[in-house]
């Protein structure tokens, strides 16, 4: 046993009064952001986080993580939530832990790099709303994307993390790209640009327990600030990891909460605390506070989110983040989109394509937005191209990474790769080198002039900024201008005990024979649709609120999960979508409209269809009714897995029909617009 944790022979108990320890280990809870990112597709409400905000206050955590990474997304988007608010909120239960948020660099909180002065207001109105430690990472590792952003942290006075992404080409920490001297080196760049602490950011779960040891020891020699390990279970070897880690010395660890723990999130912190118990490491946390915030969690808040778990599958380890290497959440997400393409028997050629992908678009690690531009990318290639031409379908993302726009790759990109995707790009075809921001021209006045009154203060305005599409509608929502849809609405405990009553009587084959013998009354407007899955079966059931209790208007028994997923316009239903459905079908319940019908599909006869290669959410119209487009011209640009694709006229002609508008969700297939 090495002595950084050697057990003191003193008289202890579980309790927060054992003795205190020198160096106690600081520990980040991560379970009111990513770890219900991570399990529950990011779909934790404020009103389920308040329950237990106060007890884990006093538990003695280092932070919280209580925002950024996802959340600002989902929670305008999916829940109906102004996610300023939830921060507010949160603040009046935290009196003393201080709270941490992910920052993706110039990317905020968003997928695209945004201007400096978005990223300047955003850090500012953050600080003002109640953060205190910024966990700031460059999915490129290039640290001139903090360049907007650190100045501001370190003027209000906040605590700057910087992120070193952790990633591999090989199995195990080394080879010629992500070695030792890598790490140090960008360890030094974050010190050098006044980092109050350094994280290890482990995003997929890569990192293994030795070199866990080597890397900690390595940076404790190396740089002054604290240094963070974060990691995911994913693969299995976090909290192994993790305690190499800790005998290497590291200041801090992430863990969750029991219940937000283990799969695809993080270490559960119950195990850490009794281990390290009466070591020089002892976090000195109270086990049973710990219990008593585990039950509440337990009973009053986890039934409502149990239904996103991804339950496809028994093993809680991810077997193949062993061998890919890559992060869970992409890999899922790529099984989706294969999914929705019918083509999931080219999940071999997609793994077999990946990495050659990575390679060529400079190596660079995989995380958010990288892992969904090389995946996008990666699946795009495996169903679109020929045997005499790659790339053929290039998304606008992947095109701004080889324009430089997201930063400098850790390799160079293929030369060939980068001049198919440059060539007729709107910004020119020679790649830039400077600062990304540096060729982005200040967004916020034209923000404020297109959304007008709707945007009461700067945090609305800054809603609108980074989403404009989804922003735009959230602020008609809360402003009561648009009808709030039944989708965001919470669910409550009585909708779980009403579900789970359904599934009783659907097993014992009561709910089809009820609307047999009864005559069927009139759904109403209120009715609401639940998914019910009895063994192998799938049902969709009907419920209509009528003042009393639940009456069942229909249970129509539907063919396979797999086929719902490819359904396009279901109707709304109360429980968001489990968490492997893809952006573009989460889309549809929230767009308050039914997606647009296949009986729309004007008569093709009259000329030559557009028609989507892939489910998605149509971003713009480039063309109107009548225009005149060369083949090749783009004419519709629609956004599938967070990816913008610009779908080009296969014809030269005239513009004959435009079947959707921008924020509509489409299926694969349907026809967008009819050229003549
Ligand atoms: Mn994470």
């Amino acid at each position: 046993m090495s002595d950084h944790t050697q057990v003191k022979q003193v008289e202890m108990n579980y309790k927060k009064d054992r003795p205190k320890t020198k160096n106690p280990l600081k520990i980040e809870d991560l379970s009111l952001r990513d770890g219900h990112q991570s399990l529950f597709a990011t779909r934790g409400r404020t009103e389920d986080m308040i329950p237990v905000a106060e007890k884990m206050d006093q538990i003695g955590f280092w932070a919280v993580e209580v925002w950024g990474g996802a959340t600002f997304d989902t929670m305008h988007r999916f829940l109906g939530e102004d996610p300023w608010e939830r921060l507010r909120t949160l603040k009046r239960y935290f009196k003393k832990t201080p709270f941490s948020m992910l920052l993706r660099g110039q990317n905020l909180v968003g997928y695209r790099n945004y201007a400096d002065d978005v990223a300047k207001l955003f850090v500012k109105k953050t600080v003002d709303n109640g953060m205190e430690i910024f966990r700031t990472f460059d999915a490129l590792n290039d640290y001139r994307n903090f360049e907007a952003v650190v100045p501001v942290i370190k003027e209000s006075g906040a605590h700057f993390q910087g992120c070193i992404c952790y990633s591999l080409t090989e199995p195990r920490l080394g080879g010629d790209v992500y070695n030792l001297d890598y790490y140090i080196k960008k360890a030094k760049e974050l010190e050098a640009m006044g980092a109050d602490s350094i994280c290890i950011k482990d995003m997929a779960g890569l990192i293994a327990p030795y070199d866990a040891y080597e890397l900690i020891k390595t940076l404790k020699a190396n740089v002054k600030p604290m240094i963070h390990l974060h990691s995911h279970f994913t693969s299995g070897m976090s909290p192994m990891s993790m305690m190499k880690a800790i005998e290497a010395g590291v200041d801090i660890i992430d863990t969750c909460l029991t219940p937000y723990a283990y799969r695809t999130s993080h270490a559960a912190l119950e195990p850490f605390v009794m281990s390290l118990l009466g070591t020089n490491r002892d976090t000195g946390f109270d086990i049973n506070a710990l219990a008593d915030i585990n039950e509440i969690l337990e009973r009053d808040v986890l039934p409502k989110y149990k239904h996103l778990l991804d339950d496809t599958k028994i093993s809680v380890i991810d077997i193949n983040v062993l061998l890919h290497q890559t992060p869970g959440g992409m890999l899922s997400n790529l099984v989706n989109q294969l999914k929705e393409m019918d083509a999931l028997d080219k999940i071999d050629e997609v793994y077999k394509e990946l990495p050659r992908v990575r390679k060529e678009l400079g190596q660079i690690p995989l995380v958010t937005p990288t892992s969904q531009i090389v995946g996008t990318q990666t699946v795009n290639n495996v169903l679109f191209d020929t045997p005499n031409e790659r790339y053929k379908m290039i998304t606008a993302q992947v095109k701004d990474l080889c324009y430089g726009l997201y930063g400098k790759t850790s390799v160079a990109i293929d030369p060939e790769v980068q001049k198919k995707a440059l060539k007729g790009y709107e910004r020119g075809e020679t790649p830039i080198t400077c600062r990304p921001a540096e060729v982005l021209a200040p967004e916020l006045e034209k923000a404020k002039k297109e959304i007008g009154d709707l945007a009461l203060d700067d945090e609305d305005l800054i809603i609108y900024a980074l989403f404009p599409v989804t922003g735009k509608k959230y602020l008609l929502q809360k402003y009561g201008k648009e009808k709030v849809p039944d989708a965001v609405k919470p669910i409550t405990l009585e909708d779980v005990a009403r579900q789970k009553e359904m599934i009783e009587k659907a097993k014992k084959g009561e709910l089809i024979e009820k609307s047999k013998i009864k005559e069927v009354p009139e759904k109403s407007g209120n009715v609401r649709t639940f998914n019910v899955f009895v063994d192998g079966d799938y049902f969709e059931v009907g419920v209509d609120e009528i003042g009393g209790p639940p009456v069942i208007t229909y249970a129509t028994p539907t063919p396979a999960v797999a086929g719902a997923f490819a359904a396009p316009a279901k109707p709304a239903s109360p429980l968001p979508p489990p968490p492997p459905k893809p952006r573009a079908a989460q889309a549809a319940p929230a767009t308050n409209k039914p997606a647009p019908a296949k009986a729309a599909e004007p008569s093709v006869a009259d000329g030559t269809p557009i028609k989507a290669p892939m489910p998605g959410m149509i971003i713009k119209y480039e063309k109107k009714v009548g225009d005149t487009v060369n083949e090749g011209e783009t004419v519709v640009v629609i956004e599938a897995m967070k990816m913008e694709n610009a779908l080009p006229a296969p014809v030269s002609g005239v513009i004959k029909a435009i079947n959707s508008k921008s924020g509509d969700s489409v299926a694969r297939g349907d026809v967008l617009a009819i050229i003549g």
